[in-house]
């Protein structure tokens, strides 16, 4: 071949998702997704079935009403808004905007697999910090920088440890960055969180902080991939420039603007998920598998061992749960959980405690 891809292409490794099925087992539940187990909001699935109707019309470029609704929803500018196909799309803008060949990325241990595929997608290099215990680490953070670092990402709270830093913490990571490094604030998370603005505030007070967040998680969109960031004017002017301009669907803003505006369901969704989160560690806990406290919706299961996790996640596998496995995530002797509802949840326990119990 004498066609070549650009620097860094080959590096990246594919992204591994969620299983969703199993070959002969019925009545399989997924709980590897990170998904809403109550599905949607019904006015997002309404204003989606009406969008229906004027498949014919290109959507509109510049998402003026869903950057309102979410503007008004989370006490935001809808100036500094930028909307994205899920935020894995407004993490690449960041990525392309600001880190290209020579330069660094920051990405922590066990942090969230699609940054270190975004460095190599612009033929930046991906630096790999220590976290402490599962939780990020911040002087290592501040230790690794230097004058080519250009992005630091962090989810917080974090995907696939459930772990979060305090806002001292992130504060301080904002404050002890090089000048020419933005600092990424993933809030994949952040709703779960009760009264956490995702970092939002200190967007207002960095200029090199940018925030994203997405209607995938306690939204249940998923399947239609919305995400959003907020930053400075003068980021977010950088950030649209990259952006197509009909990147969203008209079915897309309008599913997402009828979810943000419908405050009952999230709340139910979040009060849902803190009871049954609480449920599912303690009732692990007593079966000897320990959890770091989540404040996201799932939980990280620790075994013994590799091999217990393993075995631990074929026996689900035989029971038709499906969880994902962290080896990849540098944590081989753990699961994720995703907090199903109650009957999910009773059912993971159900299964652990019959693998414990064959184990003997
Ligand atoms: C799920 C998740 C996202 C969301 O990605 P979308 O592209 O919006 O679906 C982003 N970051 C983290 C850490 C996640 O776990």
């Amino acid at each position: 071949m004498t066609i070549a891809p650009q620097p860094g292409i080959l590096n990246i490794a594919l992204y591994q998702s969620g299983a969703s099925s199993i070959d002969g087992v019925s009545n399989v539940l997924k709980l590897s997704s990170n998904e809403n187990p109550l599905g949607t909001s019904p006015a997002a699935v309404e204003a989606y079935q009406r969008a229906a109707h004027q498949l014919h019309r290109y959507p509109g470029t510049d998402h003026a009403a869903l950057r309102g609704a979410i503007g008004e929803v989370h006490g935001l500018d809808p100036e500094r808004i930028i909307c994205g196909v899920g935020s894995d799309e407004v993490l690449q803008f960041i990525a392309q905007a600001y880190a290209g060949p020579g330069d660094e990325v920051i990405v922590t241990q066990h942090g969230f697999s699609m940054y270190p595929i975004l460095a190599h997608a612009v033929g930046a290099t991906p630096v790999e910090v220590a976290e402490r215990e599962r939780v990020v680490d911040v002087d290592a953070i501040l230790a690794a920088c230097t004058d080519r670092t250009r992005i630091v990402f962090i989810a917080n709270p974090a995907n696939p440890t459930s772990t979060m830093i305090g806002e001292a913490e992130t504060r301080r990571l904002a404050e002890g960055l090089p000048e020419k490094a933005v600092l990424v604030l993933d809030g994949a998370y952040a709703e779960f969180v009760e009264g956490f603005d995702g970092g939002a505030g200190l967007v207002d007070d960095y200029p090199n902080v940018v925030m994203t967040r997405t209607f995938s998680k306690i939204y249940g969109l998923g399947g239609l991939r919305i995400g959003w960031g907020y930053a400075r004017r003068e980021v977010i002017d950088v950030l649209n420039r990259l952006r197509q301009p009909f990147n969203l669907s008209a079915g897309q803003m309008a599913a997402a603007e009828a979810a943000v505006r419908d405050l009952a369901f999230t709340e139910k969704c979040r009060s849902e998920n803190a009871r049954l989160r609480h449920w599912l560690s303690e009732a692990l806990a007593e079966l000897g598998v320990p959890t770091d406290t989540s404040m996201a919706n799932f939980v990280l299961a620790r075994f013994a061992s590799p091999a217990e996790a393993d075995a631990c996640d074929a026996h689900l596998k035989s029971e038709g749960l499906i969880v994902r496995q962290t080896g990849g995530y540098q944590l081989p002797q753990c699961l994720r959980i995703t907090v199903g509802d109650e009957i999910a949840c009773r059912r993971v326990v159900a299964a652990v405690k019959g693998f414990k119990a064959a184990q003997g």
